[in-house]
Order: C-alpha cells, then sequence, then structure tokens
C-alpha cells in the first residue's frame, strides 16, 4: 500500500538508464551491485517482482524431476501459483511451517529423499524471514540450515521481508543471510518502491537465473527508473523501519485495550487482531474514514492484519486505536 514519496519520484526522474537487456544501464548495475556488496554475495539480478525472483531461484537451483523442500505456508509454496512445478517441473515437498515461521529441523531431515528411481532427486531448501512479520535469529535458522547442508543441499532464503528482520535483530543484512548460497528479497512493499526486487548468490547462479528470467518476460529495457527508486529505498529506507516496529507495537497495545478486539500477534510492522462482528463491514467502515486495512475473514475468527509502513506515521496510529474503539 505503499506509494513512492517525492524524493524516490525525482530520483525516478533523474536516474542515468541504458539497455539493461545488454547490461548497459548503469542504475541497474549500481542497484544489483549495492545489494550483492550488502549481503556479501557475488552477484545480483535485478527483477520485476518477489515471485519472479523466487521463480527464477527455484529454476537455476533445480531441473526437471528435482525438488525444493519449503514450509506448508511459505510464501513460495502457497501464494506464488505453483510457478516451480509448472514451469519447471520441479516438485515441491511442504513441510509443516512452526509458528515462528522456520521448519522443524528433523522433519526437513526426514523429508530429504535418498537417491533412488522412486523419488525425486532432493535438491534445495527454501526457508523465508520475515514470516508473518516474525524474525527468526540466525542462530535459528542455522538449526535449519545446517540439516540442509548435511544433505548437500543448496539453500535459498525468500527474504521478501529481510530488511525488517535485520533492523529488528540490529545486525548487518550479510550476517542476517550468512547460512544462505542464495537470497530474494523485496523493494517494494515496506521499503516502499513502486516495483522490483532483487535476486543474488553466486555468479555461476545468477548467469543461469538471468536466463530464466529472460524466459519469463523478465528482461527489461530502460529500467533505470525503476532501479534507482530500489537504490533510493536502500539509502533511506531501511533504518526507519525500526519507526514502523514501534508504531505496530503501539497499534497492538492500543487495540488490545479495546473490548471486542483481541491482539492474535504482533511482529516487526504487522499486527494481527480477530474483532468480533462484522469484518467486511468493519473494513468499509475504515475506508470510509480513510483507514484501508487488509482483512482476510476466516470461518472461525474474523482475522485483519495491520502493516505499518513509511506512509503511517505515529498520530495515525492514535487515529487507528480511536477510530476502532469508535466502531467495534
Ligand atoms: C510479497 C512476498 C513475495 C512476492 O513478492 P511479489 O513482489 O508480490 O511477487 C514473496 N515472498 C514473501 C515473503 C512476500 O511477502
Amino acid at each position: 500500500m505503499t506509494k513512492p514519496t517525492e524524493a524516490m519520484r525525482q530520483a525516478m526522474a533523474n536516474a542515468e538508464v541504458g539497455d539493461d537487456v545488454f547490461g548497459d544501464d548503469p542504475t541497474v548495475n549500481r542497484l544489483q551491485d549495492a545489494v550483492a556488496e550488502r549481503l556479501g554475495k557475488e552477484a545480483a539480478l535485478f527483477v520485476a517482482s518477489g515471485t519472479q525472483s523466487n521463480l527464477c531461484a527455484l529454476m537455476a537451483h533445480c531441473g526437471r524431476g528435482d525438488e525444493y523442500i519449503a514450509g506448508d505456508m511459505a510464501h513460495m509454496y502457497r501464494w506464488e501459483g505453483g510457478g516451480g512445478a509448472v514451469l519447471g517441473s520441479i516438485q515441491p515437498q511442504p513441510v509443516p511451517m512452526l509458528p515462528d515461521g522456520l521448519v522443524d529441523p528433523e522433519v526437513v531431515d526426514a523429508s530429504v529423499k535418498p537417491d533412488d528411481h522412486h523419488f525425486a532427486r532432493t535438491k534445495l531448501l527454501c526457508l523465508e524471514n520475515t514470516k508473518d512479520g516474525a524474525v527468526q535469529s540466525v542462530d535459528r535458522m542455522r538449526e535449519a540450515t545446517l540439516v540442509g547442508r548435511k544433505h548437500g543441499l543448496s539453500i535459498h532464503l525468500d527474504g521478501a521481508r529481510m530488511w525488517n528482520g535485520v533492523v529488528e535483530l540490529g545486525i548487518s543484512a550479510e550476517e542476517f543471510t550468512s547460512e544462505f548460497d542464495t537470497v530474494s528479497m523485496c523493494l517494494s512493499k515496506g521499503l516502499g518502491a513502486p516495483i522490483g526486487s532483487v535476486l543474488s548468490g553466486p555468479a555461476d547462479f545468477i548467469h543461469e537465473a538471468h536466463k530464466w528470467r529472460k524466459m519469463s518476460g523478465g528482461a527489461m529495457r530502460q529500467v533505470g527508473v525503476l532501479a534507482a527508486a530500489g537504490l533510493h529505498a536502500l539509502d533511506n529506507h531501511i533504518d526507519r523501519l525500526a519507526d514502523d516496529h514501534s508504531n505496530a507495537a503501539r497499534l497492538a497495545e492500543g487495540l488490545g485495550n479495546i473490548d471486542g478486539v483481541t491482539v492474535a500477534g504482533q511482529a516487526t510492522n504487522m499486527v494481527f487482531i480477530a474483532v468480533d462482528g462484522d469484518v467486511p463491514d468493519l473494513q468499509a467502515q475504515l475506508l470510509e474514514r480513510g483507514i484501508r486495512t487488509l482483512i482476510t475473514p476466516s470461518p472461525r475468527r474474523s482475522i485483519a492484519r495491520l502493516v505499518c509502513h513509511l506512509d503511517v506515521t505515529a498520530d495515525d496510529v492514535e487515529t487507528v486505536i480511536n477510530t476502532f474503539a469508535e466502531l467495534v
């Protein structure tokens, strides 16, 4: 729901461009180099979306008849149209995702298939951090990645929201992603760019991913205007994520005091609440007052996901709390 800021639009307007299909866009190259450097990876590739990034990663890591392991609630497995299976003939092996977003290392261990003609070849383990806002520590991630290493798997991080984790843990992006061969991160969403993700990893992997980006229609031309938004976000919109986290904590506290609202969880910039009453109706009433929410009605209870971001101020948070108190 973020909109590019005035300063970001200026950076986009002033961007130097070239033809990125031929690797000639200096702004795209600067963005790719900046991400590779921050994450301590050899190379990086600018792509249109997180979905395209994860798809290119799957297809670069795995071939036809190979398999990847991911949590059953992982974005890559559940919310990306099954692209790895459809376009890559890659079999997913979902394993239960724990409440903190990690997968149980023992379950991963038991899910890796032996080298036998009955089975798909297990090639890749995919983790996600943050998940529903929840951050897993580097040590916690290592418990899972060690199992993957034991079996010789490659390891990919869907780090669409990794910068929230980096800021929350107060560590460097390089440390946050150190256990992973390859990483996907989004410049959109919380970082405020209108489009774009970056995939990073070893140079030969990025070389391969580049081909899949082309085949999936993601080789774009003078896209320095978009990369400029991403560079602006990297330079200006990361440290401030801490404000989103404190706003979300205040939002959870304020909403928790309202009769008829139950706070189901809060982590980094996300708050999950259950509300009494008719949720679509509440959503419409909130929207009338200028408060846009992403609400997913469920048969058992009405859970709303409230996400704090750079267009939401501390004052806005108080307005939201007061409006909920009035409406619920
Ligand atoms: C949003 C998201 C994606 C996909 O990004 P798009 O740019 O929407 O395709 C992937 N993984 C996670 C964890 C996400 O939150």
